[in-house]
């Protein structure tokens, strides 16, 4: 414990990680600022920068840090303003070379170095013995502020059917639109339970949703107001903050399951016809993709009703390449 104040109404500190390294590795630590009240209630951590490049959730991080040590609140809230500084120092997405951080929980503290990094922060929340956990990540400039819910791929039905449901409060409290993650097969797949979200629900049995607000590598003060408003949401459902969640003027009602859009089966430059947050129908046009010379090469319609999330971020694609994340109807449970 480094410092330790008073607050308004909780006493504020911060302690310092240190991340397990190798010889000739520069050292590393994580920092988390603790606000702790006198008020009994839950430990919820809101984690950001796990994504290197994805900086929107530390300015968010830094406006809750001061939102609670001026409002009253219950219980502890543990703020992770980066959980990748070596990726943010980089400008990068990894850790170091190609290691997503979000692929490698729990991780191990003789690991690549994604991998005790992801140790050092799974031993503190686990010591800390967190009850909800919020992971703040950014998308594309052009996309629909959403949250993601992790597939409880590992529990039997009945606890299954609970996480299920306590995921679904969180991520209504947010005011966000929800995605579901892909269905459970390509889930594990993707390795999406050991990403910080998956193996917290998956491995500790505790709700953890993801939020996707704005774009990676930039900040601005329109997508850290809706963090905020999104994450205090939440902190009043879980009976930290005494407010009442209120949707987003981007919701969009559904339940959506996150897919790939149709692919472009040629080169050029892609136009956008489908907004992030428009319902389409099978044919509704989706986008064009153009020559160089001006020529229309091809239109890229809808394959089924779907939601329309988050376009990718170059202007000019490539024939079989992934454009577009959308979401897919779906019934029944998570
Ligand atoms: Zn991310």
């Amino acid at each position: 414990m480094e410092s330790s104040a008073p607050s308004h109404q909780g006493v504020r500190q911060v302690r310092r990680l240190t991340i397990p390294t190798r010889r000739n590795e520069t050292t590393g630590e994580l920092v988390v600022l603790e606000h702790q009240s006198e008020i009994e209630g839950p430990t919820v951590a809101i984690t950001a920068n796990i994504h290197g490049d994805e900086s929107v959730g530390t300015a968010i991080v830094h406006a809750l840090d001061a939102h609670l040590a001026a409002h009253p609140f219950a219980g502890r809230v543990l703020l992770y303003p980066s959980c990748n500084p070596f990726g943010l120092h980089e400008r990068t997405r990894f850790v170091t070379g190609s290691e997503d951080l979000n692929r490698c929980f729990p991780g191990h503290p003789k690991g690549v170095k994604a991998s005790r990094l992801a140790y050092t922060l799974w031993t503190d929340l686990k010591e800390q013995q967190v009850d909800a956990l919020v992971d703040l990540h950014a998308d594309a400039p052009n996309s629909v502020p959403y949250v993601i819910l992790d597939r409880p791929v590992r529990q039997g039905p009945k606890a299954r059917k609970q996480m299920a449901e306590r995921l679904q409060d969180m991520a209504s409290a947010s005011g966000l639109t929800v995605l579901r993650e892909y269905q459970d097969r390509i889930y594990t797949r993707f390795g999406l339970d050991k990403s910080l979200a998956g193996a917290v629900v998956n491995l500790m049995d505790v709700p953890a949703i993801t939020l996707e607000l704005g774009p990676r590598r930039r900040l601005n003060p329109e997508w850290e107001a809706l963090g905020i408003h999104s994450c205090l949401g939440i902190l009043s459902q879980l009976g930290v903050l005494g407010e009442s969640p209120v949707r987003h003027d981007t919701f969009v009602e559904g339940q959506w399951r996150r897919t790939a859009g149709p692919t472009p089966t040629k080169e050029g430059l892609l136009r956008v016809h489908a907004l992030p947050g428009d319902t389409v129908e099978a044919g509704d046009l989706l986008a064009s993709v153009w020559s160089v010379e001006g020529t229309c090469l091809e239109h890229i319609v809808a394959e089924e009703r779907s939601l329309v999330v988050a376009w990718v971020e170059n202007s000019w694609v490539r024939a079989g390449e992934v454009v577009l994340t959308m979401g897919l109807p779906e019934q029944g449970g998570l």
